[in-house]
């Protein structure tokens, strides 16, 4: 099976969070897959192409139309084990500092760069000849490509058989913009109806995905109902949905288990697994609270935390709890995002500097070694449509506290009984519930036995990648055999 993915982010080339863990992993979970052919589509930004991969020019230039102008695209290439991997260029629209905003808001133009992307990547598709079965695409900014199959590329016989699979990695996002970027786009009034293209007067490149894909998934069981059924998680999208339902599929994510191994963690003072975690972890947290500048004290819990400062995380809870807890915990904020929740987390390290320390930095080697050195990992989400993080900590032996909510339901189990716990969570996204659950594992912390046992848990989890991708290349099947019909 052929098989492209255009995506906006993939790790290692260029990230934001999970939705690079995703598309970066799958594509490589997929090129293994027998008798498959992989090539992945990503814009080239600012920063992509160096270090350990040298960029070739995939040679010559194609014009792509964006209202009644013509904007140039240019690829470059890279090998990446099976998969190939192409970049579009455009000086224009991706050399600059940030993938889509910058710390004022939102780029202006993402509507015009996102179009321009999806629609370069159907050209350059077949500018190097690569036709493929399924076209998998991943979140709003590719949400056009599943609507430019059926409309502008519906008659193009280079796509007679390629079917469309969109998966929906956090639908509070959805890339709407005003009715003229209809035109710009090059779709026509005739799209620019509530059952295609249009959203309250504009366009939403969402739910164009939505309308047009052949089939939908998204990253967790339990996300897949609620944004179907609870409007607060479906952020107007229900009713689309609704239509859709028999063609939706939830697929929870993995994460790469080769990257993501604390026995062979580079980063870290010494790997461990679990039979070693005690003394792995406890040489991980004091490094940690070296590092960092924290009191160096092992009996005192370090709560960890490596996400984006949004409000989806519910880290602003943590903030108003946090100062009664600095006697028994130590906390490690490392996010950027929300300049308020910036300020914050910044004051209360300044003031605690022995017990509090945040970075507002992407730091992947210092992400790293907070899920080694925690004992904790905090997210306490008011939605969260899979999650990788708690995955990440589970693995590292640091015990997620959660919300039960979408991934975060489906991979972290507490229950009480330490034996089949492997983390903690709360019913819902409250300043009480998330203090009461910080004071029971500051019990639980000094009944070692049982704490163990909930690490030995959490280590022993299946987190990799290989029944969900089976999962996803057997829906790609049914996809492709529909278009075959
Ligand atoms: P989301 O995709 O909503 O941001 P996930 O939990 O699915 O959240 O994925 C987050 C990913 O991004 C994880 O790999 C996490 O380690 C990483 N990450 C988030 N913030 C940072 C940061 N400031 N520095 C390094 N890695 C980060």
């Amino acid at each position: 099976m052929k098989i492209l993915i255009a995506a906006s982010e993939a790790f290692p080339f260029c990230k934001t969070g999970g939705l690079a863990d995703v598309t970066g992993a799958l594509s490589q979970v997929f090129s293994r897959a027998e008798g498959s052919e992989v090539v992945l589509f990503l814009p080239r930004y600012r920063n992509v192409g160096g270090g350990a991969f040298s960029l070739k020019a995939a040679g010559g230039s194609f014009l792509i139309p964006v209202g009644n102008r013509v904007e140039t695209a240019t690829m470059s290439r890279v090998q990446w084990g099976k998969v190939a991997v192409y970049f579009i260029e455009n000086p224009k629209y991706f050399d600059r500092p940030g993938m889509y905003r910058t710390a004022g808001g939102d780029f202006e133009d993402n509507d015009e760069r996102f179009l321009f992307f999806s629609r370069a990547v159907l050209e350059g598709a077949k500018f190097i000849g690569f036709k493929p079965d399924i076209i998998h695409c991943h979140d709003w900014q590719t949400g056009l490509v599943p609507a430019y199959l059926r409309t502008l590329y519906r008659i193009d016989s280079f796509y007679a058989k390629t079917a469309s699979v969109f998966t929906i990695h956090n639908i509070a996002y959805q890339g709407m913009f005003p009715k003229e970027t209809l035109l710009k786009a090059g779709f026509s009034w005739q799209d620019f109806t509530p059952e295609r293209l249009e959203y309250y007067g504009g366009i939403n490149y969402m739910k164009a995905a939505l309308s047009f894909a052949d089939l939908v998934t998204t990253v967790s069981p339990t996300y897949a109902s609620e944004i179907q059924y609870r409007p607060e998680f479906g952020h107007g999208m229900e009713g689309v949905l609704k239509h859709r339902t028999s063609d939706l599929f939830g697929i929870l994510n993995g994460i790469d288990e080769e990257i993501w191994d604390p026995a062979t963690d580079t980063f870290l003072e010494r790997g461990y697994e679990l039979k070693s975690f005690q003394r792995g972890k406890a040489a991980a947290k004091k490094a940690l609270q070296k590092e960092l500048g924290l009191e160096e004290n092992k009996d005192v819990i370090l709560a960890g935390v490596v996400s984006r400062l949004d409000h989806q995380k519910g880290l602003d809870l943590l903030l108003k709890i946090a100062p009664e807890f600095l006697d028994k915990m130590q906390f490690v904020v490392l996010g950027s995002g929300d300049p308020g929740l910036t300020d914050a987390f910044g004051a209360l390290a300044a003031q605690n500097p022995k017990s509090v320390a945040f970075r507002s930095t992407f730091d992947e080697a210092l992400a790293h070694r907070i899920y080694g050195g925690s004992d904790i990992f905090i997210m306490p989400s008011r939605f969260e449509p899979c999650g990788l993080s708690q995955m990440i900590a589970m693995r590292y032996g640091s015990l997620p506290v959660v919300t039960r909510t979408g991934g975060l339901k489906d991979t972290v189990f507490y229950n009480g009984e330490p034996k089949d716990s492997n983390g903690f969570a709360i019913d819902n996204p409250d300043e009480g519930q998330l203090h009461s659950v910080l004071g029971h594992i500051i019990s639980l912390y000094g009944w070692r036995e049982n704490w163990n046992l909930m690490v030995k848990n959490a280590m022993r989890g299946d987190y990799a990648w290989g029944k969900s991708a089976e999962a996803y290349l057997k829906l790609f099947s049914i996809a492709a055999q529909r278009r075959q019909l």
